[in-house]
Protein backbone atom coordinates (compact mmCIF):
# COMPACT_ATOMS: atom_id res chain seq x y z
CA UNK A 1 0.00 0.00 0.00
CA UNK A 2 2.84 2.42 1.26
CA UNK A 3 4.63 1.36 -2.58
CA UNK A 4 1.54 2.40 -4.24
CA UNK A 5 1.15 5.53 -2.59
CA UNK A 6 5.21 6.00 -2.96
CA UNK A 7 5.01 5.28 -6.68
CA UNK A 8 2.03 7.63 -7.19
CA UNK A 9 3.51 10.52 -5.73
CA UNK A 10 6.95 9.56 -7.85
CA UNK A 11 4.60 9.83 -10.65
CA UNK A 12 2.86 13.20 -9.89
CA UNK A 13 6.38 14.69 -9.73
CA UNK A 14 7.68 13.28 -13.33
CA UNK A 15 7.56 15.76 -16.34
CA UNK A 16 4.94 13.53 -18.19
CA UNK A 17 2.62 12.69 -15.34
CA UNK A 18 -0.26 13.89 -17.29
CA UNK A 19 0.60 10.92 -20.06
CA UNK A 20 1.77 8.55 -17.16
CA UNK A 21 -2.01 8.89 -15.71
CA UNK A 22 -3.33 8.53 -19.21
CA UNK A 23 -1.72 5.27 -19.53
CA UNK A 24 -2.23 4.49 -16.11
CA UNK A 25 -6.50 5.29 -16.92
CA UNK A 26 -6.34 3.14 -19.82
CA UNK A 27 -4.63 0.04 -18.20
CA UNK A 28 -7.27 0.33 -15.23
CA UNK A 29 -10.01 -0.24 -17.91
CA UNK A 30 -8.04 -3.58 -19.27
CA UNK A 31 -8.79 -7.26 -18.41
CA UNK A 32 -4.83 -7.77 -18.22
CA UNK A 33 -4.55 -11.74 -18.17
CA UNK A 34 -0.91 -12.80 -16.66
CA UNK A 35 1.44 -14.17 -19.75
CA UNK A 36 2.62 -18.04 -18.68
CA UNK A 37 5.58 -19.08 -20.10
CA UNK A 38 3.85 -22.37 -19.84
CA UNK A 39 1.11 -21.84 -22.34
CA UNK A 40 1.25 -24.34 -25.38
CA UNK A 41 2.00 -22.25 -28.67
CA UNK A 42 0.40 -24.06 -31.69
CA UNK A 43 3.07 -24.69 -34.70
CA UNK A 44 2.95 -22.12 -37.57
CA UNK A 45 4.75 -21.93 -40.85
CA UNK A 46 5.85 -18.12 -39.98
CA UNK A 47 6.09 -17.26 -36.31
CA UNK A 48 6.41 -13.86 -34.85
CA UNK A 49 7.27 -13.09 -31.31
CA UNK A 50 7.81 -9.92 -29.29
CA UNK A 51 9.87 -9.25 -26.61
CA UNK A 52 9.30 -6.71 -24.18
CA UNK A 53 12.06 -6.18 -21.74
CA UNK A 54 11.68 -4.16 -18.55
CA UNK A 55 12.97 -0.75 -18.56
CA UNK A 56 16.79 -0.68 -17.80
CA UNK A 57 18.78 1.85 -15.36
CA UNK A 58 19.83 4.48 -18.16
CA UNK A 59 16.04 4.78 -19.32
CA UNK A 60 15.12 5.16 -15.50
CA UNK A 61 17.92 8.02 -15.54
CA UNK A 62 16.67 9.64 -17.74
CA UNK A 63 13.48 9.58 -16.30
CA UNK A 64 11.40 7.68 -19.07
CA UNK A 65 8.71 5.27 -18.48
CA UNK A 66 6.68 2.40 -19.63
CA UNK A 67 4.37 3.09 -22.15
CA UNK A 68 4.27 -0.29 -23.84
CA UNK A 69 1.48 -2.41 -22.48
CA UNK A 70 1.30 -6.37 -22.93
CA UNK A 71 -2.22 -6.95 -21.72
CA UNK A 72 -2.84 -10.56 -23.19
CA UNK A 73 -0.74 -13.17 -24.89
CA UNK A 74 -1.94 -11.60 -28.89
CA UNK A 75 -1.80 -8.07 -28.03
CA UNK A 76 0.70 -5.27 -27.37
CA UNK A 77 0.15 -1.73 -27.00
CA UNK A 78 1.61 1.10 -27.43
CA UNK A 79 0.61 4.52 -25.84
CA UNK A 80 2.03 7.10 -28.38
CA UNK A 81 1.55 10.83 -26.57
CA UNK A 82 0.60 13.34 -29.37
CA UNK A 83 0.49 16.80 -28.98
CA UNK A 84 -1.77 17.14 -32.00
CA UNK A 85 -3.90 15.29 -34.40
CA UNK A 86 -1.42 14.26 -37.65
CA UNK A 87 -3.30 15.32 -40.44
CA UNK A 88 -0.91 14.73 -42.82
CA UNK A 89 -3.51 11.99 -44.20
CA UNK A 90 -6.72 14.47 -44.95
CA UNK A 91 -10.05 14.17 -46.32
CA UNK A 92 -9.37 16.27 -49.25
CA UNK A 93 -6.44 14.17 -50.33
CA UNK A 94 -7.84 11.90 -52.59
CA UNK A 95 -9.30 14.73 -54.92
CA UNK A 96 -5.70 16.80 -54.94
CA UNK A 97 -5.67 13.14 -57.50
CA UNK A 98 -8.74 13.86 -59.86
CA UNK A 99 -7.59 17.48 -60.81
CA UNK A 100 -4.67 16.19 -62.31
CA UNK A 101 -7.41 14.66 -64.72
CA UNK A 102 -8.60 17.58 -65.41
CA UNK A 103 -11.87 17.39 -63.23
CA UNK A 104 -13.36 19.82 -60.80
CA UNK A 105 -13.16 19.23 -57.50
CA UNK A 106 -14.83 20.87 -54.16
CA UNK A 107 -14.49 20.86 -50.59
CA UNK A 108 -17.19 22.11 -48.42
CA UNK A 109 -17.10 22.86 -44.65
CA UNK A 110 -20.74 23.17 -43.02
CA UNK A 111 -21.78 24.05 -39.55
CA UNK A 112 -23.50 25.72 -36.64
CA UNK A 113 -21.47 29.27 -36.55
CA UNK A 114 -18.17 28.70 -33.83
CA UNK A 115 -18.12 24.67 -34.52
CA UNK A 116 -15.02 25.10 -36.66
CA UNK A 117 -15.22 25.69 -40.15
CA UNK A 118 -12.90 28.37 -40.49
CA UNK A 119 -10.69 26.19 -38.67
CA UNK A 120 -10.78 22.68 -40.78
CA UNK A 121 -10.60 25.09 -43.85
CA UNK A 122 -8.08 27.58 -43.03
CA UNK A 123 -6.71 26.88 -40.13
CA UNK A 124 -4.39 29.23 -38.20
CA UNK A 125 -2.49 31.05 -40.79
CA UNK A 126 0.82 33.39 -40.45
CA UNK A 127 3.35 34.25 -42.51
CA UNK A 128 5.67 35.24 -39.80
CA UNK A 129 4.94 32.03 -37.66
CA UNK A 130 6.78 29.27 -39.25
CA UNK A 131 4.71 26.35 -38.22
CA UNK A 132 1.17 27.80 -38.89
CA UNK A 133 -1.79 25.06 -38.05
CA UNK A 134 -3.01 24.06 -41.21
CA UNK A 135 -6.12 23.62 -42.87
CA UNK A 136 -7.30 22.35 -45.92
CA UNK A 137 -5.75 25.41 -47.92
CA UNK A 138 -2.72 24.85 -46.62
CA UNK A 139 -3.12 20.80 -47.10
CA UNK A 140 -4.25 20.89 -50.52
CA UNK A 141 -1.88 23.65 -52.23
CA UNK A 142 0.87 21.38 -50.52
CA UNK A 143 -0.35 18.12 -52.35
CA UNK A 144 -0.78 19.97 -55.44
CA UNK A 145 2.63 21.14 -55.07
CA UNK A 146 4.09 18.12 -54.55
CA UNK A 147 2.27 16.13 -57.06
CA UNK A 148 3.16 18.99 -60.24
CA UNK A 149 6.93 18.04 -59.30
CA UNK A 150 6.13 14.38 -61.05
CA UNK A 151 6.92 14.12 -64.29
CA UNK A 152 3.95 13.06 -65.67
CA UNK A 153 2.50 16.70 -64.44
CA UNK A 154 5.89 18.23 -65.54
CA UNK A 155 4.76 17.27 -69.40
CA UNK A 156 0.99 18.88 -69.02
CA UNK A 157 2.78 22.02 -68.28
CA UNK A 158 0.14 23.30 -66.16
CA UNK A 159 0.34 26.97 -64.43
CA UNK A 160 -1.10 27.33 -60.71
CA UNK A 161 -3.68 30.81 -59.97
CA UNK A 162 -5.38 31.24 -56.84
CA UNK A 163 -8.60 33.43 -56.22
CA UNK A 164 -10.89 34.23 -53.41
CA UNK A 165 -14.26 35.19 -53.13
CA UNK A 166 -17.04 35.37 -50.91
CA UNK A 167 -20.69 35.72 -51.74
CA UNK A 168 -22.94 37.83 -49.18
CA UNK A 169 -26.61 38.65 -49.73
CA UNK A 170 -25.99 36.43 -53.02
CA UNK A 171 -23.66 38.64 -54.07
CA UNK A 172 -20.22 37.83 -54.95
CA UNK A 173 -17.72 40.05 -53.76
CA UNK A 174 -13.92 39.84 -54.66
CA UNK A 175 -11.44 39.22 -51.41
CA UNK A 176 -7.95 39.49 -53.61
CA UNK A 177 -9.60 42.84 -55.25
CA UNK A 178 -10.86 44.93 -52.00
CA UNK A 179 -14.30 43.41 -52.42
CA UNK A 180 -15.32 44.57 -55.64
CA UNK A 181 -18.55 43.76 -56.37
CA UNK A 182 -18.05 41.20 -58.83
CA UNK A 183 -21.11 39.94 -62.03
CA UNK A 184 -21.89 36.96 -62.33
CA UNK A 185 -22.85 35.71 -66.24
CA UNK A 186 -23.96 32.27 -67.95
CA UNK A 187 -23.14 32.50 -71.92
CA UNK A 188 -25.15 30.94 -74.53
CA UNK A 189 -22.87 27.72 -73.50
CA UNK A 190 -24.41 27.32 -69.96
CA UNK A 191 -21.20 28.95 -69.21
CA UNK A 192 -20.66 30.45 -65.84
CA UNK A 193 -18.22 33.73 -65.96
CA UNK A 194 -17.39 35.80 -62.72
CA UNK A 195 -16.66 39.05 -64.74
CA UNK A 196 -13.37 39.96 -63.75
CA UNK A 197 -12.82 37.89 -60.59
CA UNK A 198 -8.62 38.08 -59.89
CA UNK A 199 -6.76 35.43 -60.53
CA UNK A 200 -3.74 35.08 -59.14
CA UNK A 201 -0.45 33.45 -60.25
CA UNK A 202 1.25 30.78 -57.25
CA UNK A 203 4.14 29.50 -57.96
CA UNK A 204 5.20 28.02 -53.54
CA UNK A 205 3.16 27.43 -50.72
CA UNK A 206 4.37 30.71 -49.86
CA UNK A 207 2.91 32.25 -52.51
CA UNK A 208 -0.73 30.79 -51.82
CA UNK A 209 -0.68 32.25 -47.66
CA UNK A 210 0.03 35.53 -48.60
CA UNK A 211 -3.10 35.21 -50.80
CA UNK A 212 -5.17 33.60 -48.20
CA UNK A 213 -4.44 36.14 -45.87
CA UNK A 214 -4.99 39.21 -47.97
CA UNK A 215 -8.47 37.47 -48.62
CA UNK A 216 -8.95 36.40 -45.16
CA UNK A 217 -8.81 39.98 -43.68
CA UNK A 218 -11.06 41.33 -46.45
CA UNK A 219 -13.01 38.48 -45.85
CA UNK A 220 -13.86 39.53 -41.81
CA UNK A 221 -13.93 43.43 -42.51
CA UNK A 222 -17.44 44.79 -43.05
CA UNK A 223 -19.76 46.96 -41.61
CA UNK A 224 -20.92 44.68 -39.28
CA UNK A 225 -18.68 42.77 -36.26
CA UNK A 226 -15.42 40.95 -38.03
CA UNK A 227 -17.12 37.66 -36.65
CA UNK A 228 -20.79 37.98 -37.48
CA UNK A 229 -19.76 39.24 -41.06
CA UNK A 230 -17.58 36.45 -42.07
CA UNK A 231 -20.39 33.73 -40.65
CA UNK A 232 -23.07 35.41 -42.41
CA UNK A 233 -20.82 34.50 -45.87
CA UNK A 234 -19.41 32.05 -48.16
CA UNK A 235 -16.05 31.97 -48.93
CA UNK A 236 -14.57 30.30 -51.89
CA UNK A 237 -10.86 29.61 -52.10
CA UNK A 238 -10.02 28.32 -55.44
CA UNK A 239 -7.20 26.87 -56.74
CA UNK A 240 -6.83 26.81 -60.55
CA UNK A 241 -4.92 24.63 -62.87
CA UNK A 242 -4.53 26.31 -66.48
CA UNK A 243 -2.62 24.60 -69.66
CA UNK A 244 -1.71 26.97 -72.09
CA UNK A 245 -4.05 29.69 -70.74
CA UNK A 246 -6.67 27.62 -70.96
CA UNK A 247 -8.71 26.10 -67.59
CA UNK A 248 -7.37 22.82 -66.82
CA UNK A 249 -8.72 22.13 -63.66
CA UNK A 250 -10.14 23.69 -60.38
CA UNK A 251 -10.33 22.65 -56.43
CA UNK A 252 -12.71 25.08 -54.57
CA UNK A 253 -12.57 25.13 -51.14
CA UNK A 254 -15.63 26.85 -49.49
CA UNK A 255 -16.22 27.88 -45.61
CA UNK A 256 -19.66 28.26 -45.61
CA UNK A 257 -21.76 30.37 -43.60
CA UNK A 258 -23.36 29.00 -40.21
CA UNK A 259 -26.30 26.72 -40.84
CA UNK A 260 -28.23 28.32 -38.56
CA UNK A 261 -28.83 31.79 -39.10
CA UNK A 262 -32.09 32.98 -39.79
CA UNK A 263 -33.42 29.94 -38.13
CA UNK A 264 -34.35 32.42 -34.67
CA UNK A 265 -36.60 34.22 -37.26
CA UNK A 266 -39.06 35.21 -34.60
CA UNK A 267 -36.21 37.34 -32.87
CA UNK A 268 -34.23 38.50 -36.62
CA UNK A 269 -34.98 42.19 -38.08
CA UNK A 270 -36.31 41.90 -41.21
CA UNK A 271 -33.08 42.53 -43.08
CA UNK A 272 -31.21 39.30 -40.71
CA UNK A 273 -34.35 37.28 -41.37
CA UNK A 274 -34.24 37.96 -45.50
CA UNK A 275 -30.47 37.20 -45.14
CA UNK A 276 -31.03 33.81 -43.29
CA UNK A 277 -33.66 33.49 -45.91
CA UNK A 278 -31.11 33.59 -48.89
CA UNK A 279 -28.28 31.56 -46.95
CA UNK A 280 -30.68 28.82 -46.33
CA UNK A 281 -32.16 28.90 -49.81
CA UNK A 282 -28.26 28.10 -51.40
CA UNK A 283 -27.32 25.73 -48.56
CA UNK A 284 -30.52 23.82 -49.72
CA UNK A 285 -29.62 24.56 -53.31
CA UNK A 286 -25.96 23.23 -52.69
CA UNK A 287 -27.51 19.80 -50.97
CA UNK A 288 -29.78 19.68 -54.28
CA UNK A 289 -26.60 20.10 -56.83
CA UNK A 290 -24.78 17.58 -55.01
CA UNK A 291 -27.52 14.82 -55.06
CA UNK A 292 -27.98 15.63 -58.35
CA UNK A 293 -24.51 14.72 -58.99
CA UNK A 294 -24.36 11.55 -57.25
CA UNK A 295 -27.42 10.44 -59.22
CA UNK A 296 -25.47 11.34 -62.78
CA UNK A 297 -28.98 13.21 -63.33
CA UNK A 298 -29.19 15.68 -66.23
CA UNK A 299 -30.61 18.29 -65.46
CA UNK A 300 -28.66 19.94 -62.15
CA UNK A 301 -30.40 22.60 -60.38
CA UNK A 302 -27.21 25.14 -60.24
CA UNK A 303 -29.27 28.08 -60.58
CA UNK A 304 -31.25 28.06 -57.63
CA UNK A 305 -28.80 30.43 -55.78
CA UNK A 306 -25.49 32.23 -56.54
CA UNK A 307 -23.60 29.35 -54.46
CA UNK A 308 -24.38 27.26 -56.81
CA UNK A 309 -24.28 28.69 -59.73
CA UNK A 310 -20.76 29.84 -59.47
CA UNK A 311 -20.15 26.22 -58.50
CA UNK A 312 -21.42 25.47 -61.59
CA UNK A 313 -18.34 23.77 -62.58
CA UNK A 314 -18.03 21.66 -59.73
CA UNK A 315 -21.78 19.90 -60.53
CA UNK A 316 -21.58 19.52 -63.75
CA UNK A 317 -19.39 16.40 -65.75
CA UNK A 318 -18.46 13.07 -65.03
CA UNK A 319 -15.69 13.67 -63.13
CA UNK A 320 -16.48 16.34 -60.57
CA UNK A 321 -15.96 14.99 -56.97
CA UNK A 322 -17.31 16.79 -53.35
CA UNK A 323 -16.38 16.21 -50.11
CA UNK A 324 -18.47 17.59 -47.59
CA UNK A 325 -17.03 18.25 -43.96
CA UNK A 326 -20.00 18.63 -40.95
CA UNK A 327 -18.14 20.54 -37.55
CA UNK A 328 -20.20 20.05 -34.52
CA UNK A 329 -20.47 21.75 -31.06
CA UNK A 330 -20.11 18.43 -27.99
CA UNK A 331 -22.16 20.66 -25.51
CA UNK A 332 -26.00 19.70 -25.16
CA UNK A 333 -26.82 23.67 -25.60
CA UNK A 334 -26.07 22.99 -29.41
CA UNK A 335 -28.12 19.65 -29.73
CA UNK A 336 -30.47 21.06 -32.09
CA UNK A 337 -27.52 22.68 -34.45
CA UNK A 338 -25.33 19.89 -34.80
CA UNK A 339 -28.55 17.21 -35.43
CA UNK A 340 -29.57 19.75 -38.00
CA UNK A 341 -25.88 19.65 -39.46
CA UNK A 342 -25.72 15.81 -38.85
CA UNK A 343 -29.09 15.74 -41.20
CA UNK A 344 -27.64 17.82 -43.43
CA UNK A 345 -24.67 16.01 -44.29
CA UNK A 346 -26.54 12.40 -44.04
CA UNK A 347 -28.82 13.97 -46.41
CA UNK A 348 -25.54 13.85 -48.79
CA UNK A 349 -24.57 10.44 -47.41
CA UNK A 350 -27.44 8.70 -47.48
CA UNK A 351 -27.41 9.04 -51.65
CA UNK A 352 -24.12 6.89 -51.80
CA UNK A 353 -25.16 4.39 -49.87
CA UNK A 354 -28.50 3.75 -52.08
CA UNK A 355 -26.11 3.76 -55.19
CA UNK A 356 -24.19 1.32 -53.31
CA UNK A 357 -26.97 -0.99 -52.60
CA UNK A 358 -27.98 -0.25 -56.17
CA UNK A 359 -24.75 -2.24 -57.07
P1 LIG B 1 -16.73 28.70 -37.53
O1 LIG B 1 -15.89 29.07 -38.71
O2 LIG B 1 -17.49 27.43 -37.73
O3 LIG B 1 -17.64 29.82 -37.10
P2 LIG B 1 -14.22 28.69 -36.13
O4 LIG B 1 -13.44 27.82 -37.04
O5 LIG B 1 -13.97 30.17 -36.25
O6 LIG B 1 -15.77 28.41 -36.29
O7 LIG B 1 -13.97 28.19 -34.65
C1 LIG B 1 -14.36 28.92 -33.48
C2 LIG B 1 -13.25 28.86 -32.44
O8 LIG B 1 -13.02 27.53 -32.03
C3 LIG B 1 -11.93 29.40 -33.01
O9 LIG B 1 -11.27 30.14 -32.00
C4 LIG B 1 -11.15 28.13 -33.34
O10 LIG B 1 -9.77 28.35 -33.27
C5 LIG B 1 -11.65 27.15 -32.28
N1 LIG B 1 -11.68 25.78 -32.82
C6 LIG B 1 -12.56 25.28 -33.72
N2 LIG B 1 -12.30 23.99 -33.99
C7 LIG B 1 -11.21 23.64 -33.25
C8 LIG B 1 -10.45 22.44 -33.08
N3 LIG B 1 -10.75 21.33 -33.76
N4 LIG B 1 -9.40 22.48 -32.24
C9 LIG B 1 -9.09 23.61 -31.57
N5 LIG B 1 -9.75 24.79 -31.68
C10 LIG B 1 -10.81 24.81 -32.50
MG1 LIG C 1 -15.89 30.91 -39.75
Amino acid sequence: MQEQQDQQATASLHPRSDVMAMIQKCCSHLDCEALQATIPCQPHHICVCVQKQPLNQQEAELNDFDVVTVPGQDMVMVHEAKQKLDLTWHTAQPLVETIFQGSMATCFACGQRGSGKTHTIRGSLSIKNSEPSEGFYVMVTEDVFCRLQDSSCQKLELRVYGAFFEIYESKVFDLLNWKKWLRVLEDCKQQIQVMGLWEEEVTSLQDVIKLIETGSKCHTSGKTSANTHSSWSHAIFQIILKKRGHLYAKFSLIDLAGNEQGADISTADRQTSLEGAKIKKSLLALKNCIRALGRNRSHTPFRASKLTQVLRDSFIGENSCTCTIATVFPGMRSCKHTLKTLWYANRMKELVVNLNSLG
